[in-house]
């Protein structure tokens, strides 16, 4: 296929979802003020509910188009090919034929956050010895989630080369006459560096957009290939739950974050929300297969949850790991969390069918991203009820304007195609947070637009420049 069909059929799904949205949410706002007569209350209702049906027909039929474009082998293999020149790259970085003379970046993950966040600082460090060319070496002795280190829980990071060599150390960024680069877990690294996302590597980027949704995403996923190896004991534990609960498919994957969360980092987002979101996933499947249980799995730090949904959805099948802890952990690094509980419940929510969760919480953006390897683009296969994904590390995530925009209300900025802007937030009310970069130069050839439009139209050019 070319890139722009795929392109093109990748926005179409997205904007049907957008389009929802914006209507959902203008609708919603609208049905609940005061002064809304009880008949307009009434329509706006039936907007909600026949539009839902319009909506979930029209991404049928274009999931259908996927499946009979005739495209899907090319997309098997260009997904695998890539992932395959990934693995072996990683693996040629990783298990250098000389280990003493290799340059290398030393890594730690006992980080004063949970297991989440420590994940994504070590993809950070992936990242940065990817681009530097350096061997990853991974510092985990006395880690809070098992004292013994990651290869406790994890295959190693390397066959032959895991202990530092000897030589002198410099500390991030080093340079490149540096032997051994020592990374510290910063919040935010400093100084920043080009590789971070949403960054992916230059030699994949044209086939990566033309095959993936969110090649940030993907990227991410590959890199936890990677690393996301159970060891053997992980692996038994993982297999042993997994038979016990003895869920069928389909399944919705839901991660409901709570306790120390929601104090100051996340909202709270009532169990009903997510539900509505599993609900929806089954309306748009029941199109086509026959689905005789909706089942869901629970993934969560509060066992309250749980509780709830017993008794607010009996008609769902429900499953859960047993071992959430019935008095919540309150300290924000949950380290008394069994790692290997932990371990399993991302493990069901990557393998489910879809996953309803909330890109705040960093278990919710590693399952995501983790879902990648299993498909070969499951960008749309999983909602976040708070925003969109974002890596902590990333640097600014720039999109570009392909449609003039006039401002409507004070909320709102103009756009002029080709505008560069900066997106700080998806709301998934059909908006987006963000700034309009545009400089001195770019602001002067929107001038020269307005005059060439002015000169074709035999008009008067008025420049209005205040402020
Ligand atoms: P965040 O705080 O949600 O961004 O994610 P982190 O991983 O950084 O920290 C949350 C910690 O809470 C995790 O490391 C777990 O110990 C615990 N936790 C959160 N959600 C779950 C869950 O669904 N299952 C289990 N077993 N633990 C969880």
């Amino acid at each position: 296929p070319t890139f722009e069909y795929e392109m093109i059929r990748r926005r179409i799904m997205r904007d049907i979802q957008e389009v929802w949205y914006f209507i959902t949410a203008n609708m919603n706002e609208l049905k609940s003020k005061p002064n809304t007569n009880p008949s307009a209350v009434s329509i706006i209702k039936k907007v909600l509910l026949l539009g839902f049906e319009y909506k979930r027909t029209l991404a049928n039929n274009i999931e259908k188009l996927t499946e009979v474009d005739g495209f899907n082998d090319w997309r098997n293999n260009e997904i695998t090919d890539l992932s395959n020149i990934v693995q072996t790259r990683l693996h040629y970085l990783q298990n250098p034929l000389n280990c003493e003379n290799a340059r290398k970046l030393v890594c730690t993950i006992s980080y004063g956050c949970g297991f989440g966040c420590q994940m994504h600082h070590l993809i950070s460090c992936m990242i940065l010895a990817y681009g530097m060319q350096r061997t990853l070496l991974l510092e985990s002795t006395g880690w809070q989630y098992h004292r013994g280190g990651w290869n406790q829980v994890f295959m190693p990071l390397s066959k032959n080369c895991t202990t530092i060599s000897k030589g002198s150390i410099d500390n991030w960024p080093g340079t490149n006459n540096s032997k051994i680069i020592r990374i510290f877990p910063f919040t935010y690294i400093l100084p920043r560096s080009q590789y971070l996302p949403l960054a992916v590597p230059e030699d994949l980027f044209v086939r990566l957009k033309t095959i993936h949704g969110n090649p940030t995403v993907w990227w991410i996923g590959q890199l936890l290939k990677y690393i996301w190896k159970p060891n053997n004991l992980t692996t038994n534990y993982i297999n042993g739950k997994t038979k016990k609960l003895d869920m069928k498919s389909p399944i919705v994957g839901v991660h409901i974050r709570r306790t120390d969360k929601i104090i100051n980092e996340a909202k709270y987002i009532a169990i009903e929300e997510y539900m509505k979101k599993v609900d929806e996933y089954y309306s748009l499947i029941e199109i086509k297969s026959n689905v005789t249980k909706r089942r869901v799995y629970i993934a969560t730090d509060d066992f309250n949850v749980i509780t709830e949904a017993k008794a607010k959805y009996p008609h769902y099948e429900i499953f859960y790991n047993e071992n959430i802890p019935k008095i919540p952990e309150t300290n924000p690094i949950h380290s008394n969390d069994n790692i290997l509980d932990v371990i399993l419940d991302i493990h069901v929510l990557v393998n489910s069918n879809f996953l309803v969760c909330t890109f705040s919480s960093n278990i919710g953006r590693l399952a995501y991203a983790l879902k990648q390897i299993n498909y070969v683009d499951a960008s749309t296969k999983c909602v976040s009820l708070d925003g969109v994904y974002v890596y902590i590390q990333q640097n600014p995530n720039q999109c570009k304007t392909i449609l003039n925009h006039k401002a409507q209300t004070t909320d709102e900025i103009d756009l002029v195609f080709g505008d560069i802007i900066n997106i700080t937030q998806y709301t998934l009310d059909g908006y987006s947070l963000g700034t309009n970069t545009c400089g001195f130069g770019c602001q002067m050839h929107h001038l020269i637009s307005y005059m060439i439009l002015a000169y074709g139209m035999q008009r008067t050019l008025i420049l209005q420049s205040t402020g």
